[in-house]
């Protein structure tokens, strides 16, 4: 089965980068699947887990937000911050969700309510890449 080049970067660190048979990604204007040869595009992603087939196993990775490009040679994927499902921590994310619902229930003024809800899309995106199952 044919493969290209898949790289994940973000402003920290080079997530992932390794050839894949394909992938599939949440854009901003729906799911998108993407096999070798497919047409150059960029498109802005969701804050949402994609999904990686490679030697028929799937992997997957929290995304959070940035842009998928399809170029000729290769795909990148440019996120905020993205984390493959095995590295992240479940009680970090878990509390992370907690900080943000208390957050959003306050009533107090000065919490940014856009804010606390943009951390809870990071931390139920991580929860929900660490439950794929990947079998
Ligand atoms: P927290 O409030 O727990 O810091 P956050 O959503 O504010 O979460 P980010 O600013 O998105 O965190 O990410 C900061 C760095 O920490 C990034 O390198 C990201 O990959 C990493 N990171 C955040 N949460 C987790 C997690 N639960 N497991 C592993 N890495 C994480």
């Amino acid at each position: 089965m044919s493969t290209y080049l898949l790289e994940i970067v973000t402003p920290e660190r080079l997530v992932y980068a390794e050839q894949v048979n394909s992938i599939s990604v949440r854009g901003s204007e729906g799911d998108l699947g993407i096999l070798p040869g497919h047409l150059p595009l960029v498109t802005p992603l969701k804050i949402a887990p994609i999904r990686i087939k490679v030697g028929g196993q799937t992997e997957v990775i929290a995304v959070n937000g940035g842009f998928v490009e399809v170029r000729k040679d290769k795909v990148v994927i440019l996120a905020e911050s993205a984390e493959r499902s095995e590295d992240i921590d479940v009680e970090r994310a878990r509390a992370a969700r907690e900080r943000a619902e208390l957050r959003l229930q306050s009533k107090q003024e000065q919490i940014d309510h856009h804010r606390a809800e943009v951390a809870l899309q990071r931390a139920l995106n991580r929860l929900n890449a660490t439950s794929i199952r990947t079998k």
